[in-house]
């Protein structure tokens, strides 16, 4: 394999964004990222924890009651989309960022991540002038009106999967609306969250109003979730993290978002066009290495078609080029840590266990050069896997995906929705009575009819059950960062009776 990954002999070097400033960690400690395609260090960052974490509170705070708030919304807006327009002028470079410190493939960091994180930012750039109250028709000589106002300083903690992107759905509607930040990174991916904090500052945007702190989950997120200072929290990850999150909020009642999650029905019925299904179920599941919350990582297969789509599906996914995530016809790279390497190894173990087929993959791939050191996987494909065992219910978050058969339309919905998540689902089939059929009944926040992976930062997208609360892009997300306030006023001009004259 010829290596298209820039040399690197000394690791980039990252700083704090707080207040207007790029600074070290008060206590001085540093991280390493590595570049999961060679296991080597990328990048050293500065580690944030609880003292770097109350500087940002307090800097998001003076923001927040000063400059801020009395900036009116056409200008937010146009910074936001100031905003947009230097990411896009710098979409290589960030790419290129992204693909080094997350290990996904350029082809996916230039086409997906970095397009969506312009039209984001530009998306609610439009939004900023047009948050609204209303007039509410009460009884009597009242007047009542309402005011949206924004929550106030928030603290957004966000995975290491879409970094740059996860970055752009919590930041654009809590700018737009008139919110200060802290942001969290992920320990495994902080170098674009930074950069952008780069071009933040160049955009214009007072000091604190956005203040990016690269550290630990344990430490920095732990401190952020359950700061007094913070009015609302917001939190991408695990299922797990996302309780941990609500607990540390509950203590000070603080608002809170969760998008958590998933183990996505998608699902094949035989009236489907198989060519458009298979391409599909590879969507699902090999799009990021797996690496997605919406994964269609329990695959349905109506039973009278599973051997035709299996060796279908089977003879694509092998020719999946998996390896440097910098050559632009690779669609596989590594999975972002040897950690998660390891989690999806041990699932092949326990798919083995509880009697499932490993009916393809199911190994590391064999590279060559500094890629041996990689934490690359193949694309693996469980099969007579029952929706119980374990590899159908639990997020394995790795291009693997478990095959289930069912045998007609109630068989399939009982079994799609027997599960704690409720993300996404996808449904392939030529009868729209049957797709829609489905869209209704399925316990899931997003459903894509022969398509999957679909977003646009005008549609909304979160999840049912334990897959999370409240709604990320489109205006919902402003719900999740704006308040109302009920303004009453009394135009009799008479004092209130009640009481007596
Ligand atoms: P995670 O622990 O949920 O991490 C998500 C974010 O939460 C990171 O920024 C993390 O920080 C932070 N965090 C961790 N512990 C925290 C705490 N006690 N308080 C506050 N913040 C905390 O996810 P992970 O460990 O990276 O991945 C584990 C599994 O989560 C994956 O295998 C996958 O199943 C799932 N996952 C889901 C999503 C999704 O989009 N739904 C995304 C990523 C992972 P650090 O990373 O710096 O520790
Ligand atoms: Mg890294």
């Amino acid at each position: 394999m010829s290596s298209t990954q820039p040399a690197q002999t000394t690791p980039r070097r990252y700083q704090l964004f707080i207040d207007g400033q790029f600074v070290d960690a008060e206590s001085g400690k540093t991280f390493k990222s590595p570049n999961p395609a060679t296991g080597e260090t990328f990048a050293e960052v500065a580690e944030a924890d609880k003292a770097d974490v109350d500087k940002a509170v307090a800097a998001a705070r003076k923001a927040f009651e000063g400059k801020w708030s009395k900036m009116s919304a056409r200008d937010r807006g146009r910074l936001l989309y100031k905003l947009s327009q230097l990411i896009e002028e710098h979409a290589g470079e960030l790419a290129t960022l992204e693909t080094m410190d997350n290990g996904k493939p350029i082809k996916e960091s230039t086409y997906i991540d970095l397009p969506g994180v312009v039209e984001n930012f530009e998306y609610f750039a439009g939004w900023s002038t047009k948050i609204e109250g209303e007039t509410i028709p009460v009884p009597g000589q009242m007047f009542n009106y309402t005011l949206r106002e924004p929550v106030g300083v928030c603290g957004q903690i966000i995975p290491w999967n879409f970094p740059l992107l996860m970055a752009a759905w919590k930041l654009a509607p809590a700018l737009a609306a008139g919110n200060t930040v802290v942001l969290k990174p992920a320990e495994q991916t902080p170098v674009t969250a930074v950069e952008l904090g780069k071009l933040i500052a160049e955009a214009g945007f007072p000091e604190g109003v956005v203040n990016i702190i690269p550290g630990f989950g344990e430490t920095a997120g732990a401190a952020l979730a359950s700061h007094p200072g913070i009015d609302k929290i917001a939190f991408t990850g695990s299922t797990e993290i996302g309780k941990v999150i609500a607990k540390a909020a509950a203590e000070n009642l603080t608002k809170v978002s969760l998008e958590l999650g998933g183990k996505a029905p998608n699902v094949i019925f035989a009236d489907a066009d198989l060519d458009q299904a298979v391409n599909g179920a590879m969507m699902g599941i090999f799009f990021n290495q797996g690496q997605v919350c919406c994964a269609g990582s329990r695959l349905f297969v109506e039973a009278k078609v599973k051997d035709e789509f299996l060796a279908r599906f089977k003879e694509k996914a092998d020719k999946i080029k998996v390896g440097d995530p910098m050559d632009k016809a690779t669609l596989m790279g590594p999975q972002v840590s040897m950690e998660q390497l390891n989690k999806i190894k041990s699932y092949v173990a326990i798919a083995r266990e509880e009697g499932a087929t490993v009916f393809s993959g199911g190994a590391s791939p064999e590279l060559e050069g500094a890629f041996q050191n990689g934490y690359f996987f193949q694309p693996t494909i469980f099969s007579e896997v029952d929706n119980t065992m374990r590899v159908a219910q639990e997020e394995i978050f790795g291009p693997v995906t478990s095959v289930i058969t069912f045998d007609n339309d109630d068989d399939l919905l009982r079994q799609a929705n027997e599960t704690m998540y409720g993300l996404s689902a996808g449904i392939w089939t030529r009868d729209i009575t049957r797709a829609h059929r489905f869209a209704k009944a399925v316990k899931a926040g997003v459903v894509w009819i022969n398509t999957y992976n679909m977003f646009n930062a005008a549609s909304p997208f979160g999840g049912y059950k334990q897959s999370g609360y409240g709604r990320e892009m489109g205006k919902h997300a402003l719900e999740l960062y704006t308040q109302v306030k009920s303004v009453w006023v009394d135009l009799s001009g008479k004092p209130i009776g009640w009481f007596g004259k």
